[in-house]
């Protein structure tokens, strides 16, 4: 019932090799969208959203 809310990351790449909730799977590297700056683990469907803090570090 308890939607996840999304991982807040500093990087524009993200390793995600799931948790204890899902039970974990292979480590994959997910890019974040250049314009969105969000992505979804095609795994586990982790949503990671860059911190607004990391935007001028990409820049
Ligand atoms: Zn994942």
């Amino acid at each position: 019932m308890t939607e996840t809310a999304p991982t807040t990351v500093m990087t524009t790449t993200v390793a995600c090799d799931g948790d204890q909730e899902t039970g974990g799977h292979p480590r994959v590297y997910v890019k974040l969208d250049a314009d969105t700056h969000k992505a979804v683990c095609p795994y586990c469907s982790k949503t990671f959203v860059l911190d607004a803090n990391a935007k001028s570090e990409a820049h």
